[in-house]
């Protein structure tokens, strides 16, 4: 008579461990040499002569205004990622970017973490995010951002159903941190920045260290500068022929 092969302590470890790796297995896109060179347009890259410009996690009263007034003063329109009980919460300010010219976009419902799988979740909280976004933009979204740009199969899954765009960025001003100064993060931001590329930075300190956005606005007049000096033309996602097959050819470094 056969016996039953037994079940090994190794094989009671893999079967969580691949079942974690098949959730979380698109995060990898995380990586940004990887991601870059693999999904340009996931990345957010655009035509060459162009940078986008994004910002994530308001709407928040007490900065994103502050954020629409030195846009207005530089010519330049960005693409908001708002999250929905953000927009619920503050409905006017929401509006605020999308009526000054702006583009809203979806960055999720709330600003969490996928630690474990329900796409059934998923689906909800994004369709959610996706009505109150479309509210205040007078519009339907066209692009996602998953928070922490962790973009799991079941986020990918409710996006595409929601027939939304996921786009991540290509370079960032790390102006979340408690020490990011105007400084900082304008030369973190020039570090990654070529045309075609994608800039993320926040409008809120709603995820980030009480205060950030403040080194985020500072910076903001000189990333433009930055840009235009280097000949690049700086807007919104909308304008950025995101995922042109040639703006991961361009070469154009700001520094
Ligand atoms: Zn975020």
């Amino acid at each position: 008579m056969r016996q039953r092969p037994a079940l090994t302590p190794a094989v009671c470890v893999a079967a969580p461990v691949a079942f974690a790796l098949a959730h979380i297995g698109p995060a990898a896109t995380w990586l940004p040499g990887f991601r870059r060179r693999a999904f340009p347009g996931l990345t957010g890259q655009g035509r060459p002569g162009h940078v986008a410009l994004t910002f994530d996690d308001g709407p928040d009263p007490a900065s994103t205004p502050r954020f629409l007034d030195v846009l207005d003063d530089l010519g330049v329109r960005a693409t908001f990622f708002l999250l929905g009980e953000n927009v619920v919460r503050h409905p006017a300010t929401a509006r605020e970017p999308a009526r000054r010219g702006h583009e809203l976009a979806v960055h999720g419902w709330a600003h969490d973490r996928p630690w474990l799988p329900s796409p059934a979740r998923d689906a909800r909280e994004l369709l959610r995010a996706v009505h109150a976004v479309g509210e205040a933009a007078g519009r339907a979204p066209l692009w996602y951002r998953p928070p922490y740009g962790i973009l799991t199969s079941g986020r990918w899954a409710a996006a595409h159903r929601a027939g939304l765009r996921p786009v991540l960025w290509t370079a960032w001003g790390k102006d979340w941190r408690p020490d990011a100064t105007p400084a900082s993060v304008r030369a973190t931001v020039a570090a990654d920045l070529r045309g075609g590329g994608t800039i993320l930075l926040h409008d809120t300190d709603h995820a980030s260290a009480p205060g950030s956005w403040r080194s985020a606005l500072g910076a903001l007049p000189g990333i433009v500068r930055d840009c235009r000096e280097a000949g690049l033309t700086v807007g919104p996602l909308g304008e950025h022929e995101v995922g042109r097959p040639d703006g991961r050819r361009a070469p154009a470094s700001v520094r």
